[in-house]
């Protein structure tokens, strides 16, 4: 089955389309990605920057995650991210999402060895 380092990369990577994105980006991007099977996942983020840099992050500052756990690390930088909401409307199967693009520090949670992000726990 899949590893959680690369469902991560499935569900929150996309180095290359920055910055040609438009209003329509979430809509394919969330099918296109697999998250929008047997449900509309309701929110996700796409961050636009290289492997590497999203990588380097789990050896930046360390925080606490939104449930408690210790294993998060937040972005020294700020990064290109795209924040995908399903719009209120919105019926499964038609996933309709709004497309919000940013500049932020993004916070994962890292697992693993290699020690890698895992997990997209938000952006500040
Ligand atoms: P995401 O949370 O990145 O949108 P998923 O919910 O599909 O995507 O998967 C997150 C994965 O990361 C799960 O396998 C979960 O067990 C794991 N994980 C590791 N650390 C944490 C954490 N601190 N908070 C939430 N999930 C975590």
């Amino acid at each position: 089955r899949e590893s959680q380092a690369k469902k991560f990369i499935r569900q929150h990577m996309d180095p290359d389309s920055y910055p040609n994105i438009g209003s329509s980006y979430c809509n394919q991007m969330m099918r296109r990605r697999d998250m929008t099977k047997g449900r509309c996942k309701p929110v996700n983020t796409f961050v636009h920057e290289p492997l590497v840099d999203v990588q380097a992050v789990c050896f930046q500052e360390k925080v606490t995650c939104k449930d408690g756990q210790s294993d998060c690390y937040q972005s020294s930088s700020s990064m290109s991210i795209t924040d995908c909401r399903l719009t209120n409307g919105s019926k499964y199967p038609n996933c309709a999402y709004r497309t919000s693009q940013k500049k932020r520090h993004i916070i994962v949670a890292c697992n693993g060895n290699p020690y890698v992000p895992v997990h997209f726990d938000g952006s500040v």
